[in-house]
């Protein structure tokens, strides 16, 4: 089984309300070696009118601290690491070295939740007032592959395919197809630098595929790509490993024999288990 979740949301999260310390504990019931904190910073969020208090502004002088003490606490019963997901954009991805430098992280998920600081989160249905469906993901997926030039301070890029969870036409498909050419500039450019993906299983219960879509991690593989990390991107306990028994299986029909993991910051890479 994979041995650890590397994408949570706690408490210090805007939208989860979920105690650490439950995480922990729940980490060390399903038989975990590891757990990782990731909590959201978005640099520079542009907060909805709808979601005041929705500003995904992490508090690291109490968090850092936090989640160390924790780490402490259970030491000797799993290892508790520190890291963090942060929100990023063009405008804001420079920004992304001067923060990381700071903390003593473990792990870094640099993730796209805006394609610009004035085009509102895709979370929201305005993103794609005014564009079609295609036109609105290709936006995004070139939003990524423009950050990869913009920055290098993370280590795996997050939920490559999130714009498709908040699709306001539920009718829509998704054909990797359309979207081919973008994502092999980003794959590439993430291969080429020592960037991982992630395979963000809270796609798996909610839409039926993983982020990213499984044809994209074909294409990872087919260009070379190895640094894969595993996270249900849980915003609750009962969510942990959601989905990672499937996650697993598709890897190793995808010919990865490994996934990654990641401490102070260095990738560790080990076996599937349904490897033979
Ligand atoms: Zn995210
Ligand atoms: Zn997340």
């Amino acid at each position: 089984m994979i041995a650890t979740d590397m994408h949570v949301h706690s408490h210090f999260s805007s939208d989860s309300s979920e105690l650490p310390e439950n995480i922990i504990l729940t980490a060390i019931q399903k038989g975990y070696s590891s757990i990782y904190f990731t909590d959201h910073h978005d640099i520079d969020f542009p907060v909805h009118p709808a979601s005041p208090d929705m500003d995904f502004q992490l508090d690291f002088e109490t968090y850092v601290p936090a989640i160390l003490n924790l780490k402490d606490k259970y030491c000797g019963r799993i290892d508790v690491r520190l890291g963090v997901e942060q929100g990023i954009c063009p405008e804001t991805a420079p920004k992304l070295a001067a923060l990381n430098e700071q903390y003593p992280f473990d792990f870094v998920i640099a993730s796209s939740h805006l394609t610009s600081l004035h085009n509102g989160d895709l979370y929201y249905p305005e993103y794609y007032a005014g564009k079609t469906n295609v036109e609105a993901y290709r936006e995004y997926f070139a939003s990524e592959a423009e950050n990869v030039l913009k920055t290098d301070s993370f280590d795996v890029y997050g939920h490559l395919d999130y714009a498709v969870r908040y699709c306001p036409d539920p009718q829509f498909v998704y054909h990797f197809e359309d979207y081919r050419d973008i994502f092999e500039v980003l794959l590439r450019r993430l291969i080429e630098r020592g960037k991982g993906i992630e395979i963000n299983t809270s796609g798996i219960t909610k839409i039926g595929f993983p982020h990213p879509h499984i044809e994209a991690l074909k294409m990872y593989r087919a260009l070379g790509g190895e640094i894969i990390t595993v996270g249900s991107d849980a915003h609750q306990c009962g969510n942990i490993g959601a989905g990672f028994e499937q996650a697993e299986e598709l890897l190793v029909s995808l010919g990865f024999r490994y996934y990654t993991v990641f401490r102070e910051r260095k990738a560790e890479f080990v076996k599937l288990s349904k490897i033979i």
